[in-house]
C-alpha cells in the first residue's frame, strides 16, 4: 500500500517562485554573481527549483546588513522583546508545520512521518526554549581579594556578528539549533545552509521577517562550502563561527578561522558504539539498535553505527534486527507509509555504496541489504553487516548511511574490554548502553568517551540537554544553558567605590 501526500498550496507556491533568492538585510535578493544552482529531489533526481548561489561578495553584504542591525535597531530591543520575537517565530513555524515538513521531505528525502513527528516539533520547541533564555542571561557579582572598595561584576555580552554553517541531514533543525541560542543572547547572524538542502531555511526566512525581527538580524545564504562557506570563515568582522558537518571540513574551518582568531564551535562526525549486554530487555534493545542506525537513513552524526552485542545473545539479536530491518518500508519521503527514504544526494549515494563494497571486500557479511537499489532516486536499503572486525574500514570510518557494523563481545563481568573497544576511535560524539543492571549502566556510561550516552534509549534529543563531542567529534556544546557560552563574551567590570 502507499499513501502519497498531496502537496500543500504553500509548497507549490514556494517552488513556483524560483529561482529562490538570498535573505539579506530583511530582503530577498539575487546573488551578486547572478549564478544559480539546482536543489534536487533525492527521491527521483529531479530539480525542485533553482536557488541563487552566494559567494564572497554576498557574504560581505550580509555582514554589513548584520552590523547595521547590531548597531541600530537590535541594540535597542530589550531581552524580553527578543524572547517575544523568538516565541512568535515558534508560533509561525507551528502554523506552517505542514508546508515546512513537506518542503523538508522534498529537499532532503526523509520520510514525511519523521519531519512531522520529529523535525518540526523539535524545531518549534527549540525556539520556545531559547525564547525563555533571552531574559535570563546573567552575570555574577564577585568577591575580590584586592580591596573592599573595589566592586566587581561580570556581564554576558553578545559576540556580535556570528557565522553559522549547517549540514543537510536536519536542515531546519540545524538552523534552529544555531539561531536559537545566538539570537537569545543578542547576536546577529549570517547563516549558510548546505548546498543539498537550501529550501526550508528560505521558507523560515519568510517567517523570521513576518515575526518582526529587525532587518539584518538574521541573514540566510544558499551556497557552497569552499566559496560562500569559506568566505564566512575568513571574514575579518565575523567574530565567531559555529559549524556542524564533517570532521574533515571542521579541521579546515579551524585552520581558516585562526586567521582572525575567531571563536569556533564544531559539531562533527561520529562512529558511535551501541553496546548490548546479555541482561538487556531484548526486544527493546533490538528496536533501539534499529532506530539508532536507521533513523534518518543513518544520516545522523550520532548514529549507533558500531553495534557491540554480547556473544550470548548475538545470533538471536542479529536475527531479529535483520528481520525488522528487512521489513522497513523504503520509498519516497512524501508517502505517508514510507519508513526509510532515499539518501540526500547522488554523491552521498556513491559514498555509501562505496562502503557497502568495501565491507564485502574486507569480508563482512551483509545479513540484509548490502546492494544499492537502481534509480531513479538515491536509495540504499537498510544494511546489517555481521562478522565485522574492529579494524575493518566499515567499523572505523563514518559511513553516514543506513549501514550498521555488528560485532560480538565476550566478557562476563569484566566490562573493561568492550569499553576499550568502544573508546578505540578518534570520534566521541555519542554512545548507547543496553542493560537492566543499574550498576553496570552507570559504570559504562561514565567510562565511555562521548558527549552523550543513552542508556536503554537512543537518538533522543531535547532543547534543554547539551549535545556535542569529545575528541575529533568537535567541541562546544549546543542546547541547554551550555549553548549560551558559545555566543557570549564575559566582561569583568571593576568599580572603585572608595
Ligand atoms: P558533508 O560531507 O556531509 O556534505 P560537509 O562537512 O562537507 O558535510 O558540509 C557541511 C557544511 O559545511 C555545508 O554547509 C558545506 O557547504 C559546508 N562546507 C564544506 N566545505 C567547507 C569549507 N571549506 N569552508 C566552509 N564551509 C564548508
Amino acid at each position: 500500500s502507499s499513501s502519497p501526500v498531496e502537496l500543500h498550496p504553500k509548497v507549490k507556491a514556494f517552488l513556483a517562485d524560483g529561482p529562490k533568492k538570498l535573505f539579506i538585510g530583511g530582503k530577498f535578493v539575487e546573488s551578486v554573481s547572478g549564478k544559480t544552482f539546482p536543489s534536487i529531489n533525492p527521491a527521483n533526481g529531479e530539480v525542485l527549483v533553482e536557488v541563487y548561489e552566494a559567494d564572497a561578495p554576498d557574504v560581505d553584504r550580509a555582514v554589513e546588513a548584520a552590523e547595521r542591525a547590531l548597531e541600530g535597531p537590535w541594540s535597542k530591543i530589550s531581552p524580553s522583546e527578543r524572547g517575544r520575537l523568538l516565541w512568535k517565530l515558534a508560533d509561525l513555524i507551528e502554523e506552517n508545520q505542514e508546508p515546512l515538513a513537506q518542503l523538508e521531505t522534498l529537499d532532503n528525502g526523509k520520510p514525511i512521518r519523521e519531519t512531522r513527528k520529529a523535525d518540526l516539533p523539535l524545531v518549534i520547541d527549540h525556539f520556545r526554549y531559547y525564547a525563555g533564555w533571552a531574559t535570563k542571561i546573567t552575570g555574577d557579582t564577585l568577591s575580590n581579594s584586592v580591596s573592599p572598595y573595589l566592586f566587581t561584576y561580570t556581564r554576558r555580552e553578545p559576540i556580535g556578528v556570528v557565522g553559522q554553517i549547517i549540514p543537510w541531514n536536519f536542515p531546519l533543525l540545524m538552523a534552529a539549533w544555531k539561531l536559537g541560542a545566538a539570537l537569545a543572547t543578542g547576536n546577529v547572524v549570517v547563516l549558510k545552509t548546505a548546498e543539498q538542502t537550501p529550501l526550508s531555511a528560505l521558507y523560515l526566512a519568510e517567517l523570521i521577517q513576518e515575526a518582526g525581527f529587525p532587518d539584518g538580524v538574521v541573514n540566510i545564504l544558499s551556497g557552497f562550502g569552499p566559496t560562500a562557506g569559506a568566505a564566512i570563515v575568513r571574514h575579518p568582522r565575523i567574530r565567531k563561527v559555529a559549524f556542524t558537518g564533517s570532521t574533515e571540513v571542521g579541521k579546515i574551518i579551524m585552520r581558516e578561522a585562526a586567521g582572525n582568531l575567531k571563536r569556533v564551535s564544531l559539531e562533527l562526525g561520529g562512529k558511535s558504539p551501541n553496546i548490548v549486554f546479555p541482561d538487556a530487555d531484548f526486544n527493546r534493545a533490538v528496536k533501539g539498535a534499529l532506530h539508532g542506525i536507521f533513523f534518518n537513513q543513518g544520516q545522523v552524526c550520532s548514529a549507533g553505527s558500531r553495534l557491540f552485542v554480547h556473544k550470548k545473545v548475538y545470533d538471536n539479536f542479529l536475527s531479529d534486527l535483520t528481520d525488522y530491518a528487512s521489513k522497513l518500508k523504503q520509498g519516497p519521503g512524501l508517502d505517508e507509509t514510507t519508513e526509510i527514504g532515499p539518501l540526500v544526494s547522488e554523491e552521498q549515494f556513491e559514498r555509501v555504496t562505496g562502503y557497502l563494497n568495501k565491507g564485502k571486500e574486507e569480508g563482512a557479511k551483509p545479513l540484509v541489504g548490502g546492494e544499492p537499489k537502481p534509480g531513479p532516486g538515491y536509495f540504499v536499503p537498510p544494511t546489517v553487516f555481521a562478522d565485522v572486525h574492529d579494524r575493518m574500514t566499515i567499523a572505523k570510518e563514518e559511513i553516514f548511511g543506513p549501514v550498521v557494523a555488528a560485532m560480538p563481545f565476550d566478557d562476563e563481568e569484566q566490562i573493561a574490554d568492550v569499553i576499550r573497544r568502544a573508546n578505540d576511535t578518534e570520534y566521541g560524539l555519542a554512545a548507547g548502553v543496553w542493560t537492566t543492571d543499574l550498576r553496570k549502566a552507570h559504570r559504562v556510561a561514565h567510562a565511555l568517551q562521548a558527549g552523550t550516552v543513552w542508556v536503554n534509549c537512543y537518538n533522543v534529543f531535547d532543547a534543554n540537554v547539551p549535545f556535542g563531542g569529545y575528541k575529533q567529534s568537535g567541541f562546544g556544546r549546543e542546547m541547554g544553558h551550555y549553548a549560551l557560552d558559545l555566543y557570549t563574551e564575559v566582561k569583568a567590570v571593576w568599580v572603585n567605590i572608595e
